[in-house]
């Protein structure tokens, strides 16, 4: 027999109840047993006035932007629709069916500014990342770094050389949240940004990058420092997408880490970018970490020319011995690369058998070794043992999150601009993850 509704909207009277009707396995549930948000009021207080109308209360604001990051809604008028008609979202962001959700445009005022000057995405990202350390999740032993780039919220067609930076239209007092804080940020950044060729004017502290195969845009970088046992964010940072600044963020990360939770991995597992000799040596020397990383290797030729590779160092006699067994030696004077060079003799060469293959355009064969070349030469033995192996399995934990953060969070372009726009959503974006994390390691599956 053909069913049909019975109608009766007009109803009164309801008795319901949200709880009743958020599935007992749905993602929400798990995140919200693993979210402590304690002691956010608190952290807040300062940056609210005692008097006036009551704003949005800031619990609800990270709830509803756990939401957002949880489940791809990155856009505040869609997350404000979607909060107000999901019964689970409701749920989880403590609303009753009665209540009001914030409007879009409140919400974002807030988020800007009272949320970005406060800082109060960082406060509850490191909320969540110790509340992962206090329930096991963080091992402490092995840490794995790594950067991806997300796409800016900036146009390609919009940009300009930093040659035509001092006559182009990048007016303060006219000028977007996101161009205002590049211009403030102009004379901390050491970077000549006459040199730079493509500068956007929309954000233009994002960098115009080329990711291999495909054409160029505007991007920024967000770097992660993981744990290897549950693959838990310990800490993000935005950067531009350039390397440098991509490689110097393991310095601010690793300090910050070990401020905040007293733990310093054993092991730092990374790829080829951070084999450089300074930042191996900092590991090595100012850290006592062991970098399962490899090392760069600038100094191999390509062309058919003797490599630095076939001449012995002997650490004894401080010089190098080439392959028919002369001798490379030096003054020890520092040169502004920061390397020694070693030179052989003049006469050894010019009668030399391999000359054509070792200098042929020079009158004598000289090799630079970096002043951390100790630290480069410790690396390359840990890259021979098991737990090295062991490491580069490890290191596609941290490629896993990207990936992870890309395809199911959504996040492959930015939505805030600015430097502090990406710090704020890489922030948001590391909490919903460890957030997920948690509630699949924590939280049993009801049966
Ligand atoms: S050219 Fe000079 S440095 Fe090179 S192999 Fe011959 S003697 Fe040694």
């Amino acid at each position: 027999m053909m069913g049909q509704l019975p109608g009766g909207q007009e109803r009164l009277f309801y008795s319901f109840n949200i709880d009743n009707h958020v599935p007992a396995d749905h993602l929400l549930r798990g995140i919200d047993q693993c979210l402590d948000l304690g002691g956010l009021r608190r952290y807040l207080a300062p940056f609210y006035s005692p008097v006036g109308r009551p704003s949005i209360d800031p619990e609800l604001m990270i709830r509803m932007l756990i939401v957002g990051y949880c489940f791809g809604i990155r856009s505040e008028r869609r997350l404000c629709e979607e909060v107000h008609l999901n019964l689970a979202y409701r749920w989880f962001c403590r609303l009753g069916l009665d209540d009001e959700v914030p409007d879009h445009s409140t919400f974002s005022k807030n988020r800007l500014g009272r949320f970005r000057s406060s800082d109060a995405f960082r406060f509850v990202f490191e909320r969540v990342m110790q509340d992962c350390v206090k329930e096991g999740l963080v091992g402490g032993e092995g840490f794995a770094i790594d950067a991806s780039l997300i796409r800016a919220d900036a146009s390609t067609a919009r940009r300009i050389s930093g040659a035509e930076l001092p006559y182009c239209e990048l007016d303060p007092a006219q000028a977007t949240r996101a161009v205002r804080e590049y211009l403030e940020g102009l004379d901390e950044d050491g970077r000549p940004q006459l040199e730079r060729k493509n500068i956007s004017l929309t954000d233009p502290a994002a960098q115009w990058t080329c990711a291999p195969g495909g054409p160029a845009f505007f991007a920024y970088s967000t770097n992660y420092l993981i744990d290897v046992r549950a693959g838990v964010i310990m800490d993000v940072e935005a950067t531009p997408a350039y390397r440098t600044d991509e490689v110097d963020s393991i310095k601010t990360m690793v300090e910050r880490v070990q401020e905040r939770t007293a733990l310093k991995p054993r092991r730092m597992i990374g790829d080829t970018a951070y084999g450089t000799a300074p930042i191996l040596s900092w590991l090595l020397e100012d850290k006592d970490i062991d970098p399962h990383i490899p090392v760069w290797e600038k100094a191999e030729r390509r062309d058919g020319t003797l490599s630095r590779s076939e001449f012995t160092f002997d650490i004894e006699t401080n010089r190098y011995v080439c392959p028919v067994g002369k001798h490379l030696n030096t003054t020890g004077t520092i040169t502004a690369e920061k390397t020694i060079l070693y030179r052989a003799s003049r006469s050894d060469c010019r009668d030399c058998s391999l000359k054509s293959q070792c200098c042929p355009n020079t009158p004598s064969r000289k090799i630079p070794r970096s002043i951390h070349e100790s630290a480069r030469d410790a690396t390359r033995a840990i890259a021979k043992t098991k737990l090295y192996r062991r490491s580069r399995r490890d290191r596609k934990k941290v490629e896993m999150l990207f990936a992870h953060l890309k395809r199911i969070l959504k996040l492959d372009r930015l939505r805030l601009r600015g430097l502090k726009g990406a710090r704020d959503e890489f922030l948001l974006a590391a909490t919903a993850q460890n957030l997920r994390r948690m509630a699949k390691w924590l939280v049993p599956v009801p049966a």
